[in-house]
């Protein structure tokens, strides 16, 4: 932490191999506040004779925590998350620390990431199979879920607490057993998790939190014929990559992987709801998140009007130290994302698009601070329509027809999420079958909740995170045919 603030004791310079706390040396891992560039501590750098010392003990560990009942498994979870909520304020800072992300919304993280162990908590208690009907005297066919094993878990810096949580809930809930590496730029947050884990009653082994280099780390884990699953939420570049290293050994995959959200304003809509929620979807964690707004289609008849509404709130977001208070938008995570966010604005003002206001560095805030934009007049031949800028730029679009609408937003590789503002619903209705996304916001910029199957189609990725699906991506079905039953008729 900065040294005009205390640290918490939540704050753990270690990382957690199978069960065992291993402390950083100097030549661990520098983690740095991205607001101030100040060294936050070190994380241990690991390689694979950790990750083989991690697997043994979660294989053993394993076997214990899925015999031990959905009851019991059901109890801890329920525990860590009252351990979890119990340091809510702590766990924030840590991230706002390491993240940069503003105090009240890290806040709002942790009780978001909260919300997936206390849902699967509760679904741990609802697995279960199914007797099917018989079809001949004497024999009975039945499907048993069963945890998969051992898994692995791989995360990105943008959500240090809810994207842990989504995979390490549901993964516990089945009875699985977890190697978690988190990333590199924000692992204190899922080290104070696991710690939490622990107080919690969480069995010894059973979660590994493994810091270290992604390549060597996410090779040994790719590698490993026990591990036979891998989750992970990054960019679709390194998902691509990891699916690869699984095929040799038939591992089963989730991936969350990058989006290009398209927002569609038809001219129905209540306007004042279209900015508030084109800004929800657009500047939350300053525009860092997979199912950020990256493409605001207006209609003609709108455009103007909700261009000119959209200036004015830019314009009066507060930038600033994600812990000062009143702080709306923190720092980008890093000097390539200050670098993407100014290349994209620059593309698309040299071929015709209009800067109405920001996208420049505010380096008097610090290295990694940058004015949150606006860009009217976009097309899409500019890079910020092709790819996910990933920061504070909200790019604006003219179109006329609902078929033109849906043709550009679907005009994409990937397909996260997409949102829609409308007050017909006939269009509703066929934008949200139309839009080729896992996702869609009707109404609203805020989608994502425990109790909903979170998860994209294309190159946005395989299986979905929360919801009842969540907990199936972490089971097997297993067939049992019965037979010899001669007492059993049907
Ligand atoms: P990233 O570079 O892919 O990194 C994500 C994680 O993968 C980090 O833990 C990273 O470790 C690790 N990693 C990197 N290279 C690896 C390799 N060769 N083998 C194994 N692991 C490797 O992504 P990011 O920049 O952190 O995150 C941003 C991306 O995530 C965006 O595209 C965003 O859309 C996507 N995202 C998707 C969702 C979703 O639910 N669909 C949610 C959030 C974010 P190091 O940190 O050590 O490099």
């Amino acid at each position: 932490m900065t040294s005009e603030t205390t640290t918490p004791a939540l704050l753990r310079e270690a990382a957690l191999v199978g069960g065992r706390w291993q402390a950083s040396g100097e030549d661990g891992i520098a983690v740095h506040n991205p607001a101030t560039g100040v060294m936050i501590g070190r994380v241990p750098s690991l390689g694979a004779a950790e990750v083989a010392e991690a697997i043994a003990r979660a294989t053993e560990a394993q076997k214990d925590w899925a015999a031990r009942g959905a009851r019991v498994r059901a109890a801890v979870l329920k525990a860590w998350h009252a351990e979890v909520l119990a340091h809510r304020d702590e766990l924030a800072a840590i991230l706002t620390a390491e993240q940069g992300k503003p105090l009240a919304e890290a806040a709002g993280e942790i009780d978001y990431g909260a919300s997936y162990i206390e849902w699967y908590a509760e679904e741990a208690r609802r697995v279960g199979g199914e007797m099917l009907a018989p079809l001949e005297p004497g024999k009975r066919m039945m499907t048993l879920k069963q945890p998969i094993g051992v898994v692995a878990a791989i995360t990105p810096w943008n959500f240090p607490c809810a994207m842990v949580t989504r995979k390490l809930a549901p993964a516990l809930a089945s009875g699985c057993a977890v190697l978690l590496k988190p990333a590199s730029q924000t692992p204190f947050t899922a080290i104070a998790l696991a710690l939490l884990a622990e107080r919690a009653g969480l069995p010894s082994g059973l979660l590994s939190v493994l810091t270290g280099p992604a390549r060597e780390i996410g090779g040994a884990l790719t590698a490993a014929p026990e591990i036979r699953k891998l989750s992970f939420t990054g960019s679709t570049e390194v998902g691509s990559a990891l699916y690869a290293q699984s095929a040799p050994g038939i591992k089963k995959l989730s991936l969350e992987l990058g989006g290009n959200a398209p927002v569609i304003v038809f001219d129905d809509c209540d306007l004042d709801a279209a900015v508030e929620g084109t800004m929800q979807a657009k500047f939350r964690n300053g525009g860092q998140t997979c199912v950020c707004a990256n493409r605001i289609f207006v209609q003609s008849g709108i455009y103007d009007a909700f261009r000119d509404r959209l200036t004015t709130r830019v314009k009066a977001l507060k930038l600033g130290d994600g812990a000062e208070p009143g702080a709306e938008i923190g720092p980008m995570i890093d000097m390539a994302a200050v670098r993407k966010v100014l290349e994209h604005v620059d593309d698309a003002v040299s071929l015709g698009a209009r800067l109405e206001t920001g996208g420049t560095r505010a380096s008097e805030l610090g290295a990694h601070f940058v004015t949150p934009a606006l860009l009217s007049g976009v097309t899409p031949e500019m890079a910020v329509f092709r790819e996910e800028t990933f920061g504070p730029v909200a790019p604006l679009l003219r179109f006329d027809s609902f078929d033109e609408a849906i043709r550009l937003a679907n005009d994409t590789p990937f397909g996260l999420a997409s949102y829609v503002f409308s007050r017909d619903m006939a269009r509703i209705l066929g934008a949200m079958e139309a839009l080729e996304f896992g996702m869609v916001g009707v109404n609203t910029g805020l989608i994502s909740a425990a109790e909903a199957p979170f998860g994209g189609v294309k190159m946005s990725g395989l299986g979905r995170e929360g919801g009842r699906e969540g907990i199936e991506d972490y089971l097997e079905t297993k067939y049992v045919c019965l037979g010899g039953l001669e007492a059993a008729p049907c």
